[in-house]
C-alpha cells in the first residue's frame, strides 16, 4: 500500500452513497439550476481554488436530508416496523450506536402505534436520528461522492453546466476573490496540492484518460504527467477537486485551452 502514502482508511456508508450518486445523476437536467441557486455562495467559495469539499458536494446536499426521509417514510409508510427497520440500517452505515431498546411490536396490542410504548421508543430513535442528522447526511455525501468521483463523463456534463452558472456569476466571484480571476474575466490557474493529483491519478489507475498510454513509471516526475482540467478554464471552467483528469503530455498539448474532451472509458477489476 505504500503507493497510496499518507491516505487512512475510514467508514463510508456505501450502500446509502451508491443510492444517492444514483438519484443525483438521474436527476440532474431537471435539479442543476436549482441546486447552483441554493448553494450560489458555498459553490463560488469552493470552486476558485481546489477543495476538499467541491461543487459536487454541494450538488449532493440538495438531495441528502435524512431527518427529512425519515419523516416523508412514516408519512406514506403506516408500518413504524418499516421506518424503524429504515433508521437501525442508516445507523449501522454510520457507524452510531444509539444505545435503546428496540420496540416490541408483536406483542402490543395497537395495531397503528399511536399511543404506545412502541410508539414512544421509536420517537427515541428518530429524535437520535434527528440529533445526529448533520453527521449522518454528511457521511452518505462523502460516501456518494467516492462513487460519483469515478464517472467522468458526469463530471463532464457537471462541469459544462457548472462553466454556465461561472459565466453568469463572474462579477461576484470577482468581487469575493479578486486574486483569483484573470483581466480576461475567467478563474485563475493555482497550484495542484498533493491530496487532489494522488486522487486523479489513482481514479485513472495511472493511464492517460485519451490515449489509454500508461504513466505509472512517470508518477514520481511532474513533467510528463499532465492533470488536465476536464472543461479548461479558458471556457469558464474552475479548480474545483472534481474537474481535473489525468493526461500524458502529447493529448496535453493537442487538446488545446478550448476543447472539452474526456473519454467515458475506465479500466475495470477484471476484462470480461
Ligand atoms: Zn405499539
Ligand atoms: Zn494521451
Amino acid at each position: 500500500m505504500s503507493g497510496l502514502g499518507k491516505l487512512k482508511e475510514e467508514h463510508l456508508a456505501l450502500s446509502s452513497g451508491i443510492g444517492l450518486a444514483g438519484f443525483a445523476i438521474s436527476n440532474f437536467y431537471e435539479s442543476i439550476e436549482m441546486a447552483f441557486a441554493e448553494f450560489e455562495d458555498e459553490i463560488i467559495d469552493s470552486i476558485v481554488k481546489p477543495n476538499k469539499t467541491s461543487a459536487i458536494h454541494w450538488y449532493l446536499s440538495h438531495f441528502q436530508d435524512i431527518s427529512r426521509q425519515i419523516h416523508d417514510l412514516r408519512d406514506v409508510e403506516d408500518r413504524l416496523e418499516y421506518c424503524l427497520d429504515f433508521i437501525v440500517r442508516i445507523l449501522k452505515e454510520a457507524n452510531l450506536d444509539p444505545k435503546l431498546p428496540v420496540p416490541d411490536f408483536d406483542n402490543c396490542t395497537e395495531d397503528w402505534h399511536e399511543e404506545c410504548e412502541c410508539k414512544e421508543m421509536f420517537d427515541k430513535w428518530e429524535r437520535y436520528v434527528n440529533h445526529n442528522a448533520g453527521e449522518i447526511d454528511d457521511l452518505i455525501i462523502h460516501s456518494a461522492f467516492q462513487v460519483i468521483f469515478l464517472d467522468r463523463k458526469f463530471l463532464h456534463d457537471f462541469h459544462l453546466a457548472l462553466s454556465e452558472f461561472i459565466k453568469y456569476n463572474m462579477s461576484d466571484i470577482q468581487k469575493k476573490y479578486p486574486d483569483c480571476v484573470t483581466s480576461k474575466g475567467r478563474i485563475n490557474r493555482f497550484y495542484f496540492p498533493k491530496w487532489l493529483t494522488n486522487a486523479v491519478f489513482y481514479r485513472d489507475k495511472g493511464t492517460c484518460t485519451i490515449c489509454r498510454c500508461d504513466l505509472s513509471n512517470l508518477i514520481r516526475s511532474q513533467n510528463t504527467v499532465h492533470i488536465d482540467h476536464i472543461v479548461p478554464l479558458d471556457v469558464f471552467g474552475s479548480n474545483d477537486a472534481s474537474n481535473f483528469q489525468l493526461l500524458c503530455e502529447a493529448c496535453n498539448t493537442s487538446k488545446g485551452a478550448r476543447a472539452t474532451t474526456t473519454s467515458s472509458i475506465n479500466v475495470p477489476f477484471w476484462n470480461h
